[in-house]
């Protein structure tokens, strides 16, 4: 159970996000699906519903990370922290192939694979979007 966001609140990290997913950068203005005010640090590990601490996530992404705060790099077997959208830059960390999202960091390996950047219907979604013009 997540602690009531405001719509003031809501309304300013939805704003700062270019209304667009912070993890996998899927636009909401283009979908039905209804954009969730994602902890970075979920509450249960002390995180705050604060500005800082608040990420606009597709419910994809959302479901995917859960209360997780990383993973184990399958690169370096080492335990690494995902991508964090309100202290690091999402093109230091990913690129696009195609409709790919490629990782270019753990921390970046981290994310692809624990939020399912590259499931094949994701892949697909985003492939559809790029072909109008709707994804960057
Ligand atoms: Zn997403």
């Amino acid at each position: 159970m997540s602690t009531y966001v405001s719509a003031a609140l809501r309304r300013q990290v939805v704003e700062r996000a270019g209304d667009r997913c912070e993890y996998c950068r899927f636009p909401q203005r283009v979908t039905f699906l209804a954009f969730e005010m994602e902890h970075i640090i979920a509450e249960k590990h002390g995180g705050t519903t604060t500005l800082d601490n608040l990420a606009l996530a597709c419910p994809y992404c959302n479901r995917a990370k859960g209360t997780d705060l990383g993973s184990i790099d399958p690169e370096t077997n080492r335990l690494t922290p995902f991508f964090n959208p309100r202290t690091q830059t999402w093109q230091d960390h990913f690129t696009l192939s195609g409709a790919a999202i490629i990782p270019q960091t753990p921390e970046g390996r981290v994310t692809v694979l624990i939020l399912q950047f590259n499931h094949p219907n994701r892949i697909q979604e985003r492939a559809g979007l790029l072909a109008i013009g709707q994804y960057s």
